[in-house]
């Protein structure tokens, strides 16, 4: 197994499913349970059945609130009381502020100085305390374990963490309930809460169910380690799939992963268009470059899907509405 490198060896907890049906409880009437949707076209063009987990119509629009706001109430009354930080720049810090907002705790989101403006207003809008750092000279990790020791505040990470994990599992775990057992899940992967959490609720609801992570091409660290073993380590990829665009997957996540997941495959930037428009096309949605990773693969015949009852995770819909057109009309 691989070990967090030195510096980082808190002890990695591993979460299970119970912690997936916990975090549910705590999210029943506070997370939307988001809808699954179908579409014909998209079914007789893989000749499968494909059910799309729609986390675009989540609270913040992207499952992150599901693992940000279990990490938050998984939190002792003396942490909250402190408040929490992360680092984030995109769904995860705007998941987490409205998390601290919903439960009293006060946020502190360390975010890139050159972050768009629309994400620090959003973030802001939410109630979260934004701290700037400069992303070419200052390390961000640094920064949030830092903030925590000097002022006593819970790190959160966007997902190499057992409660986020465990968070992230509740989609997996509705969805199984809603449609019954799958032959194969898909869903994005970026540093792993997603995956590891879709898998723990996965192989548990539906055990002979193959569980799929997709990354962008530009950015394969996920299937590098997978061949490896080991957590991969790559430059900053570059990818319109901008939630997934991670340097390496999380320590929490990885064990899980190489355990639960079946295969991981990557998909080009301009598959990913592709399975935008087909969103908006066909079923009217607007889905984030990031969100369409699984369904491309899928309607991509990336994956093999033909036959197949498929659940397919889109993760989210936070795309500014000018970058969606521009890219739609490339
Ligand atoms: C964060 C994010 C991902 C990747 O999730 P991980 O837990 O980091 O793997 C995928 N899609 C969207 C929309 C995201 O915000």
């Amino acid at each position: 197994m691989s070990l967090p490198p030195s510096g980082r060896e808190e002890s990695l907890v591993r979460p299970h499913y119970d912690d997936v049906v916990r975090a549910a409880e705590r999210l029943e009437g506070v997370a939307h349970r988001a809808p699954v949707h179908t579409s014909r076209t998209a079914n007789e063009r893989t000749r499968a059945e494909l059910f799309f987990k729609c986390e675009n119509f989540q609270r913040g629009g992207a499952f992150k609130f599901r693992g940000a706001y279990n990490a938050v109430a998984a939190l002792s009354s003396e942490q909250r009381r402190r408040g929490i930080v992360t680092y984030s720049s995109g769904n995860h810090a705007q998941a987490l502020a409205y998390a601290g907002k919903l439960q009293g705790v006060e946020a502190t989101i360390i975010m890139p100085n050159d972050a768009p403006e629309m994400k620090v207003a959003a973030t802001r809008g939410y109630g979260g305390h934004v701290q700037f750092y400069d992303r070419y000279s200052e390390d961000r990790e640094e920064i949030g374990r830092r903030l925590a020791a000097d002022r006593g505040l819970a790190l959160i990470p966007p997902y190499d963490h057992p409660d986020v994990i465990a968070g992230q599992g509740t989609s997996a775990r509705e969805l199984i309930e809603s449609v019954g057992q799958l032959d194969i899940l898909i869903a994005p992967l970026g540093g792993g809460g997603l995956l590891a959490g879709s898998a723990i609720a996965a192989k548990h609801l539906s055990p002979s169910v193959k569980v799929i992570g997709v990354e962008p091409e530009a950015g394969n660290d996920g299937v590098q380690s997978f061949r490896k073993g080991e957590v991969v380590h790559i430059p900053p990829p570059k990818s319109i799939a901008d939630g997934a665009i991670v340097t390496h997957l999380g320590y929490h996540n990885f064990p899980i992963i190489q355990d639960l997941v079946d295969d991981i495959v990557t998909v080009s930037d301009a598959q990913l268009i592709e399975a935008m428009r087909f969103f908006a096309e066909r079923m009217k949605m607007v889905v984030e470059p990031t969100g369409c990773l699984g369904a491309a693969a899928a309607l991509g015949n990336i994956y093999p899907v033909e036959g197949k009852r498929v659940g397919v995770i889109l993760s989210g819909g936070n795309v500014d509405i000018a970058r969606f057109c521009a890219l739609l009309a490339a």
